[in-house]
C-alpha cells in the first residue's frame, strides 16, 4: 500500500497514519516530523527549516523532495508507505512523479476550519518521537508524558491559534489543489473526519476497501 494523506492541518492525519502504519506493517513518513527533529538537532536541514516551520510558512520544495528522496530510499519503504505531510504543493507532487514514486491512492480527510482550530489548542506532541495526543479527545495515560516513548510532551509552537490560521491559509492555497491533481489521476478518495479517532479510521478503512 502507497498511501499519501491529505488534509488540513490539525485534521487527524499524523494520527491516522500512526494507526495505518501499525496494522499495514508498513512506515510513515512524516516530514513535519523528519523537520521538527532536524532543528531540534540543529542539522544543516534544521537550520534552514526553523523560521518556515515556526511561522507555519512551507519549507521551500527543494528541501523537502531532498529529505524525501532520502527517506523513501531507505529498506523499509520496498513494501509501501504512508506519506503524511508531503506533497504539500503541486511542484512536490510533480517531483514524486518525476522521481517514479509510486501511488495507490490519496486520501482527503476533510474537515471544516473552525473545527481544527477548537482542536489545535488541545493539541500535545511528543518532543522525542513525535506522536500526537489530545487534552480532551485522547488524553496520555500521564498528564504531559508521552505512552509510547516517556519524553515529555509540549505545545508545537505552529499550534499557536494566530499560526493556526496562516497554516489554514497556506492549506487552501497551495495543498488543497493536489485534490485535483490526484482526482484527474483517478488517485483521490475522500473521508469525513468524524468525532471519535476510531470512527474516523473506519471510514478511511470502508474508503480503501480494506479491513484493519
Ligand atoms: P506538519 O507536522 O505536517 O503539520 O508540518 C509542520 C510544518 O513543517 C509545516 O507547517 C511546514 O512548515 C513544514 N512542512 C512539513 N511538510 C512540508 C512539506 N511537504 N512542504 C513544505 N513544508 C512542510
Amino acid at each position: 500500500m502507497k498511501l499519501i494523506l491529505l488534509g488540513a492541518p490539525g485534521a487527524g492525519k499524523g494520527t491516522q497514519a500512526e494507526i495505518l502504519s501499525k496494522k499495514l506493517g508498513i512506515p510513515t513518513i512524516s516530514t513535519g516530523n523528519i523537520l521538527r527533529a532536524a532543528i531540534k538537532n540543529g542539522t544543516p536541514v534544521g537550520l534552514k527549516a526553523k523560521a518556515y516551520v515556526e511561522s507555519g510558512a512551507l519549507v521551500p520544495d527543494e528541501v523537502i523532495i531532498g529529505i524525501m528522496a532520502e527517506r523513501l530510499a531507505e529498506g523499509d519503504c520496498a513494501k509501501g508507505y504512508i506519506l503524511d505531510g508531503m506533497p504539500r504543493t503541486i511542484p512536490q507532487a510533480e517531483a514524486l512523479e518525476a522521481a517514479g514514486v509510486g501511488i495507490d491512492c490519496a486520501l482527503s480527510i476533510e474537515i471544516a476550519d473552525e473545527t481544527i482550530i477548537e482542536r489545535m489548542s488541545g493539541r500535545r506532541t511528543c518532543t522525542s518521537c513525535g506522536a500526537t495526543y489530545h487534552v480532551v479527545s485522547a488524553p496520555p495515560k500521564t498528564e504531559g508524558v508521552c505512552d509510547n516513548c516517556g519524553a515529555e510532551l509540549t505545545i508545537r509552537k505552529d499550534d499557536a491559534p494566530e499560526t493556526v490560521k496562516s497554516r489554514l491559509e497556506v492549506y487552501h492555497k497551495e495543498t488543497e489543489p493536489l485534490k485535483a491533481f490526484y482526482e484527474a489521476r483517478g488517485k483521490l478518495k475522500s473521508v469525513e473526519n468524524q468525532p471519535t479517532i476510531e470512527a474516523t479510521t473506519a471510514e478511511i478503512e470502508k474508503a480503501l476497501g480494506i479491513t484493519l
